[in-house]
């Protein structure tokens, strides 16, 4: 009689095991909505500019550094460069030593002068206002391309950055770690109308109270409508 083999548990991960459903996830966005905008009258973007030229460069210097430390990097900055033609013109290297606080200063500096030059040979030296064209940019992904739409020219879109990553997982809206997934599948859910506020909310909802090691579900406005409260561990 042949031998009995053993079929071994495997543990449900709990990664796997998720599956959105669109239409309560769409529900629970319009539960939590109202409750954010609440908590977060002053949500929006942190960074400082008067121009979609200012706010594009501010962008690309935000990668791997915080807000507050760009704005006091583009303080003096755009004070020395007031036009895409000043970055262009300038050094590399005294771009590199300007921005260097930023860190990852040769990319960004590199970046930089690309796009600059891009927009002054490819778009009559203005900021492009379409995502097709943003792409084209060096340096620049969906995630800045929509903080300049939304920001600079009114066009809803939603910023993927790692705060809205997490809380939407964590949120049960997105399984999806990967940023632009992600991002067609909060698109799917949520008003368009509210695609850069909603974004706006959960970033301001990530660095005050569900922060990426210890959310403080404890003093969640919304955690009654959360899959993960008070066990973020398995998110
Ligand atoms: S309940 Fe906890 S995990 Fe859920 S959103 Fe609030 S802080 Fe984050």
């Amino acid at each position: 009689m042949p031998k009995k083999t053993a079929v071994k548990k495997t543990k449900t991960c709990p990664e796997r095991s998720r599956r959105v459903n669109k239409a309560k996830a769409a529900k629970r966005i319009r539960k939590i909505f109202p409750i954010l905008t609440k908590t977060y009258p002053e949500a929006k973007i942190a960074l400082k500019f008067v121009n979609p030229l200012e706010l594009l460069i501010s962008t690309i210097l935000s990668a791997q550094c915080t807000d507050v430390r760009v704005n006091m990097v583009t303080k003096n900055l755009f004070k020395k460069y007031t036009s895409a033609e000043d970055w262009v013109k300038a050094d590399i290297k005294q771009i590199e030593s300007d921005i260097k606080s930023t860190g990852f200063y040769h990319n960004k500096a590199t970046n930089i002068k690309g796009a600059c030059t891009k927009i002054i040979v490819h778009f009559d030296d203005k900021v492009p206002d379409t995502m097709q064209e943003l792409l084209t940019l060096p340096g620049v992904g969906r995630k800045t391309a929509n903080v300049v739409l939304g920001n600079a020219f009114g066009i809803q879109g939603i910023v993927c950055d790692t705060h809205v990553i997490r809380l939407s997982r964590r949120l049960g809206l997105s399984e999806n770690k990967d940023a632009v997934k992600l991002e067609f599948d909060l698109a799917e859910i949520v008003p368009k109308k509210n695609w850069l506020l909603f974004s706006d909310l959960l970033i301001f909802h990530g660095r005050n109270i569900c922060k990426a090691r210890k959310p403080d579900c404890g003093n969640c406005p919304i955690t009654k409508f959360c899959p993960a409260a008070n066990k973020p561990a398995l998110w």
